[in-house]
């Protein structure tokens, strides 16, 4: 369900069901985390996963998308996931294929209020994120309901 441009990206996805495991990760593969970004990553409910660039890897943070759903509604926590998922894999595609914007945007970013979503590589991020999910929608499902089906 991604373009070949896409499969070339080299970003590892690592899905996180606890902190403990961030925090086990920080020490195993020593992320070049500033104290402020781990700090948001542990702390700020609203990130459901972020592309860290300095390591190159996006980071699902299911306890976060979990928070947001009930647990009953487990498609509801799938479609969260699957949509940062394409969120995030624009913003390393970004990065390789719009270095310069890029890093213009890394350097003024701005991680909350309204300055957050009138960045460009935000609007370019959710833009793709809700085209993907729309698009695939139907996959989706099939892939999902299929899955439930064979139990
Ligand atoms: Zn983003």
């Amino acid at each position: 369900m991604l373009n070949k441009k896409y499969l070339k990206l080299k970003t590892e996805i690592i899905i996180y069901d606890n902190k403990i495991h961030i925090l086990i990760d920080l020490l195993r593969f020593r992320l070049k985390w500033t104290f402020k970004e781990l700090k948001e990553i542990l702390f700020n409910s609203h990130i459901n996963g972020a592309f860290t660039d300095k390591n190159d890897k996006i980071i699902i943070l299911m306890y976060n998308i979990k928070l947001k759903c009930r647990e009953e509604d487990s498609y509801l926590i799938l479609f969260h996931t699957i949509s940062t998922l394409y969120h995030e894999i624009r913003h390393s595609y970004q990065r390789v294929n719009n270095p310069f914007k890029w890093c213009k945007g890394r350097m003024a970013y701005v991680s909350e209020g309204d300055g957050y979503i009138q960045q460009w590589t935000e609007k370019d991020a959710y833009g793709f994120g809700n085209m993907m999910f729309d698009r695939y929608l139907n996959k989706i499902c099939d892939i999902l309901f299929e899955k439930e089906n064979v139990k």
